[in-house]
């Protein structure tokens, strides 16, 4: 069986914890009202207000003016990420950390020292709350996908466990916007079609689903009917994107932020050991209209190559000669990355071999203890932390 455990409210829980006066009001984590960032984390009282984290703060303060918004202590969350990691670890040797508030726990041997899968959750989530001050909810199942549904079912400061019987009973009367991986599109899709609960799906014909949804049915049938994440590949794609402090013309600052967000970006794409096939650049301007441009990438994958076609596919789009309010860059078409280096030309192969030396310094040390001459500007205009900037869409400082 497996445990997903995750924090809830995690950066207002945080906040919460070191401020116990900020407990039971609506507090929201992401910037001040009248700054242009966004919800990174909302408080169950401030949900009432149908406020979720994404929501521009802005719209944010007019459905709940009383609220309270705070920017947010990023060092802290990362100390408190580190320590909930610790927590755990010391559960099982069998842990899966998916984000800096969410793990999976493979309960499997664990039986003995720490008894049911029950009793673990139970075991767990007071030591989270006595250590860290902070509410958790776990889902139990037999495989992560339905860990992982229980576990916002149970939320908040819930245990949910899923008996393998009881499966299908679980599953059939939830909304299928619960299903992982599931997009606003495809639920919208669904629900055109009749379609709202896990069990009306299942009960529809494969060909119209099939029809209705393309490849991604496969996925979804696969989870459905208890496959799991390993074996299925779900990350389609690493993007990076943040809002400008104020709307610029500056074009060495804009590069600058296009270097660091690629840097950041083709980082994860090698932790995660994959390569992507296309470079998206999207920039807003001041008046909101937003364009994006993509281009193949060639074998390599180097970030300084992805950088290079990033600045000229930026040139073209920065023709409009509008003022700049957010900036963003995606890698798609991912796969696993098993090219031979004999297949590398030999510029790429030392490109890539200095990447992953400067990632070891960087897992070492913090992003930011090596800067590349190309952001260095960025100190001027954004916090400057051991694990990289501050960005200003708080959410996506990774
Ligand atoms: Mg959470």
């Amino acid at each position: 069986m497996f445990l997903c455990i995750d924090l809830d409210a995690f950066f207002v829980s945080v906040e919460q914890a070191l401020n116990p006066s900020l407990t039971g009001k609506p507090v929201i984590v992401g910037g001040l009202p009248q700054e242009r960032g966004v919800v990174a984390s909302a408080s169950y009282e401030a949900r009432k207000f149908g406020i979720h984290s994404g929501m521009p703060t802005s719209l944010a303060y007019r459905l709940c003016p009383q609220a309270i918004f705070l920017k947010g202590k990023f060092q802290y969350y990362q100390l408190y990420s580190r320590q909930f990691h610790q927590i755990i670890s010391s559960y099982s040797p069998d842990i899966d950390m998916v984000s800096i508030d969410e793990a999976y726990i493979n309960a499997r041997g664990t039986q003995r020292l720490f008894g049911t899968p029950l009793e673990l959750a139970c075991t767990l989530r007071s030591n989270i709350k006595n250590i860290l001050k902070i509410p958790s909810s776990v889902g139990i199942a037999r495989t992560k996908v339905f860990s992982k549904i229980a576990c916002e079912q149970s939320k908040p400061n819930g245990t949910l466990a899923v008996p393998v019987k009881d499966e299908t009973k679980f599953l059939s009367p939830l909304n299928v916007g619960v299903l992982p991986g599931i997009g606003p599109k495809h639920v919208e899709i669904l629900h055109n079609l009749n379609i709202n609960t896990v069990e009306e799906l299942i009960k529809t014909p494969d060909w119209i689903v099939e029809t209705a949804l393309g490849n991604y049915y496969k996925i979804l049938k696969f989870f459905i009917h208890g496959g799991d994440y390993q074996s299925v590949d779900t990350m389609k794609s690493i993007s990076r994107e943040t809002t400008l402090h104020e709307d610029t013309i500056n074009r060495e600052l804009i590069y600058a932020l296009l270097y660091y967000l690629t840097e950041r970006a083709c980082n994860t794409l090698r932790k995660k050991k994959r390569i992507a096939k296309t470079l998206t650049v999207k920039i807003r301007f001041s008046d909101f209209k937003t364009i994006s441009r993509r281009t193949k990438i060639p074998a390599g994958n180097a970030q300084q190559i992805i950088f290079k076609l990033g600045t000229r596919i930026l040139e073209e789009m920065l023709k409009e000669k509008k003022r700049v309010r957010l900036i963003g860059i995606a890698l798609s078409g991912l796969e696993k990355d098993g090219l031979q280096p004999s297949m590398f030309r030999l510029k790429e192969e030392r490109l890539n071999r200095l990447n992953s030396a400067l990632d070891r310094v960087r897992n070492k040390f913090g992003f930011n203890s090596l800067s590349a001459a190309n952001s260095i500007i960025l100190k001027r205009s954004f916090e400057d932390t051991k694990n990289g900037y501050t960005l200003h869409t708080p959410s996506l400082s990774q």
